[in-house]
């Protein structure tokens, strides 16, 4: 699809305020107001039919009593009243709105029905309307505070979008206080119609942009926003806080799965694999933007603590090393006897380098020198404690001054009241501060692992050659049997057809040929109950591995239905199925559950009967690549368990991602599986390698 023109609405030549009004306190007010104290230099026509001039300009009765060419229309008059007077908007060839306005969908029944006249409106005249519910734009660099938000930044290279407007307006006030600059602040509400992923596109190549903020709640269209942010966070960091606030991926789930994914899951493998940095918090994402809007990447991770003080000197070296991101770099010998020609006796010239409590702006300033002229060094995070020798702001400013090595560097002045005069300066010098070590290391990671991804090859999806017509006839089949969950004989046929690996299975429907079955494969054997309305079999007693004769297989038979009938009278039993039993491996979890935002969603974990309670599980969304199977498998807390421990084999990994890569391919062929568990999948030592898919169920779509 064609990206969209939004120049008009972010850079209008005329502006009409629909409700404008002399009434201070009113919406109508502030955003006039607003528009002239920001310095617009554009064309402002106040709308009001009880009014003739508010601040001294003319005001019209409606937009179409208005000669000229209007850009932008800028609504601040009550719900039921703007589809008729955006109506006239498109009559007059007003091709951008803001809809200020609240009493949309967010208010009920009938917001949510003038929502739907504003989208037929919009389409009927090919608008660009933004909100309606919202605080609306602000853009720094042509003058135009077009919201009702008091404070403006000041120009900078952040952008920022937000869901919330209230948030907006906390943001914009911290930006001032903290003075960070803006170069546009975007309020989009019920997106309507703009949103996230129209407002990405619009920052894309937006000069004055160099890092994008936002912070969601849900976004329109899953798919389409991982594609576009992928792009573009190749171009510019998009640092971004995302909220609760969605029903989505929440079903009745019958599979492992289904009852581990959810909603927060699915935006978190949309945020790993798009490169879109997410911050947890708010002050993660103040922390971040601020590391991204004033300082250049790091070349490498390598990085020096600088410390008038041990104990935050330890914090930061700590901090250091449980980042996966970072390394404390070695000072080189000939760097260790320039420092200490330097610093005083007691000084520690290894890193962290600590220069004493008593050191001023001279030993800072030698210090940062020696350690930035480093080819192994690639940041600088400088604590400042107070202490009665402390040059604040003189330190400060030597900071400053060391930009011109060209590698970030981070402050961390820790205190209050103290402090506050050299936290001004370094607000000025544009150098990321925080008041603790652990902030600025996790900012410096950020930076680092966004860097790092700049740097990955582009890779695309691995496709194995199956016969998809194959499974189409077998879906076919569980549909005219009107089975949702395939019977695990269909169920495996499935995976069989994609290049899965199982034990040898039978269906026995009498103990007869349940023996003969067994005789046939050799002991010992696994016996599981056929029927396709047991799901978990294992709770039916319905599973029993081992079994070393045929007297066991006999007996675990009439036992195993005589159960099954027992706890489920309703089932219908098919009989016995009568499977190869697999010794060696490692049980894991292979899966995928349907999201409603993001489509299918792949799951990877440590295995078994148990997995539910370890929850121990990663995800990404399908497609995956191969870099998204070997991440999700790295991710989980226990893959040190599948690497070996104690002398213990290593599994075969690479028979897990190539599984991985298997069923994110089934499950993009055929959109109608909505849930599927391979549990356990065991995955053999390597010495041995591959995989047997040992459980599979699939869920289609009713
Ligand atoms: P369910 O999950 O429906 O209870 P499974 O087929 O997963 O049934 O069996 C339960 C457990 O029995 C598995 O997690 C696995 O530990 C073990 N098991 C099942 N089939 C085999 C097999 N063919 N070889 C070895 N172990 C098996
Ligand atoms: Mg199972």
């Amino acid at each position: 699809m064609e990206k969209r023109d939004l120049e008009r609405l972010f850079k209008p030549r005329s502006i009409a305020v629909i409700g404008a009004s002399r009434k201070k306190g009113k919406v109508g007010h502030d955003v006039l107001k607003n528009l002239l104290s920001s310095g617009f230099k554009g064309k402002i026509y106040p709308i009001n039919p009880a009014v003739h001039k508010i601040f001294d300009l003319p005001v019209y009765k409606s937009v179409e009593d208005i000669k000229g060419k209007v850009d932008l229309a800028i609504f601040a008059i009550p719900s039921r009243a703007v589809p008729a007077a955006l109506e006239s908007c498109g009559r007059k060839g007003i091709n951008s709105a803001i809809v200020i306005s609240a009493g949309f969908k967010e208010s009920g029944p009938e917001g949510a029905k003038l929502e739907l006249e504003l989208a037929e409106i919009i389409k009927k005249y090919k608008m660009n309307v933004l909100g309606p519910n919202c605080l609306g734009l602000i853009n720094t660099f042509h003058s135009m505070n077009a919201s009702f938000a008091v404070e403006i930044p000041r120009p900078g290279n952040i952008a920022f979008f937000s869901q919330s407007g209230a948030l907006g307006t906390a943001i914009l006030d911290w930006a001032v206080k903290e003075s960070i600059g803006f170069s546009k602040f975007v309020s989009f509400g019920n997106k309507v119609d703009i949103n996230e992923v129209d407002l990405l596109e619009a920052l894309e190549d937006d000069p004055d942009t160099k890092v994008i903020l936002g912070y969601i709640e849900d976004v329109k269209n899953g798919v389409k926003f991982l594609e576009t942010a992928k792009r573009i966070a190749l171009k510019k960091p998009i640092i971004i806080t995302k909220s609760g606030g969605t029903k989505s991926g929440a079903r009745a789930a019958s599979s492992h799965t289904g009852s581990l994914a959810g909603s927060d899951k699915s935006f978190d493998a949309c945020f790993k694999q798009s490169g879109v940095i997410r911050a947890k918090s708010i002050e993660d994402l103040f922390d971040f933007a601020r590391a991204f809007s004033y300082q250049p990447l790091p070349a490498g991770n390598n990085i020096v603590v600088l410390t008038n003080a041990g104990g935050p000197g330890i914090m930061a070296a700590d901090a250091v090393d449980n980042s996966k991101a970072l390394t404390l770099s070695s000072v080189s010998k000939e760097a260790a006897e320039n420092l200490r020609k330097c610093l005083p006796p007691g000084a520690s010239v290894y890193n962290p380098v600590d220069i004493l409590g008593d050191a001023g702006e001279e030993r800072y300033e030698d210090a940062i020198n020696i350690l930035l002229k480093e080819k192994n060094v690639d940041g600088i995070i400088t604590i400042l404690t107070p202490q009665a020798m402390s040059e604040i702001k003189e330190t400060a400013k030597v900071l400053g001054k060391a930009k011109k090595y060209k590698k970030p560097i981070f402050s961390c002045f820790m205190g209050g009241k103290v402090i506050e005069h050299g936290i001004k300066v370094l607000r000025e010098e544009r150098i990321p501060n925080y008041s603790f070590p652990e902030r600025a290391v996790a900012a410096f990671s950020a930076m680092i692992n966004y860097k790092n991804r700049l740097s990955m090859p582009e890779e695309k999806p691995v496709s194995y050659k199956v016969d998809k017509e194959k499974v189409k006839k077998i879906f076919q089949e569980a549909k005219d049997k009107k089975y949702n969950t395939l019977p695990e004989y269909l169920a495996r046929d499935v995976l069989s057809v994609y290049g899965f690996k199982l034990p040898k299975s039978y269906l026995a429907a009498t103990a007869e040929e349940a023996m003969a079955k067994a005789k046939e494969l050799g002991f010992p054997v696994v016996m599981k109950i056929a029927s396709p309305d047991v799901i978990h079999k294992s709770d039916v007693g319905g599973v029993k591995v081992g079994l070393k004769d045929e007297t066991a297989v006999e007996q675990a038979f009439y036992e195993m239905t005589q159960k099954t009938k027992t706890i489920m009278p309703k089932a219908h039993i098919l009989g016995v199925m009568v499977q190869e039993m697999i010794m060696q491996g490692k049980e894991v979890i292979l899966g995928m559950a349907k999201d409603m935002q993001f489509g299918p969603l792949i799951m990877f974990g440590l295995g078994g009967v148990y997995v539910e309670v370890l929850k121990d599980v990663s995800f990404r969304i399908a497609p995956l690549n191969p870099t998204d199977a070997s991440s999700m498998i790295k991710e989980i807390n226990s893959y040190s368990l599948l690497i070996g421990v104690r002398g213990e084999d290593p599994v075969d990994i690479e028979a897990v991602k190539d599984g991985l890569l298997r069923l994110s391919q089934l499950v993009t062929d055929f959109p109608e599986i909505i849930e599927l568990d391979i549990n356990p999948m065991k995955v053999m030592p390597i010495s041995k390698g591959g995989s047997f898919a040992v459980d599979v169920r699939i869920t289609l779509e009713a």
